[in-house]
């Protein structure tokens, strides 16, 4: 019987866990890193999704990568945020998942991801999972 319900969790999709597009908090590709240092800072996380102006997803943008992007040798140059765009610092390389991927196929990824970005086929970003929303299911179960 528990494996049947485990089962059951496994088989959950992505759409049906996800937080939507709408409730992301996200930047634009050209926005600079002063505008989404200040978007992390208001939303309270440390990393969020980076789209264009068609919704679609390009990476992801973290308050590390930022700092790192304007420490200078002796003192960190804040100074260079307004300079600096997005899409010259973010992270490119990252795991997307369908709509319609199940449990099965990306529980792995929020093992080093503590959320996953959701893409439908014709590239447009719809929303996120997060390590959160899957553990609060997981101990409902
Ligand atoms: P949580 O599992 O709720 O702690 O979320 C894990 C991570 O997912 C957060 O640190 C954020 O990077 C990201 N995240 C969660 N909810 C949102 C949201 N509404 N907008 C943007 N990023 C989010």
């Amino acid at each position: 019987m528990k494996f049947l319900h485990s089962e059951k969790f496994l088989d959950m999709k992505a759409e049906n866990l996800m937080i939507p597009l709408e409730r992301v908090a996200h930047v634009q590709s050209k926005n600079n890193l002063e505008h989404a240092l200040l978007v992390l800072t208001k939303s309270g996380y440390t990393a969020i999704p980076v789209l264009d102006y068609h919704d679609r997803l390009h990476g992801l943008i973290s308050t590390p990568l930022i700092m790192e992007a304007i420490l200078g040798l002796e003192r960190i140059e804040f100074e260079k945020l307004e300079s600096i765009l997005v899409e010259e610092v973010m992270n490119k390389n990252i795991p997307r998942i369908r709509p319609e991927s199940t449990l099965h196929q990306y529980l792995h990824l929020l093992v080093d991801h503590p959320f996953i970005c959701i893409e439908n086929d014709a590239g447009f970003f719809e929303g996120i999972v997060t390590r959160r929303v899957v553990l609060d299911l997981l101990t409902k179960h």
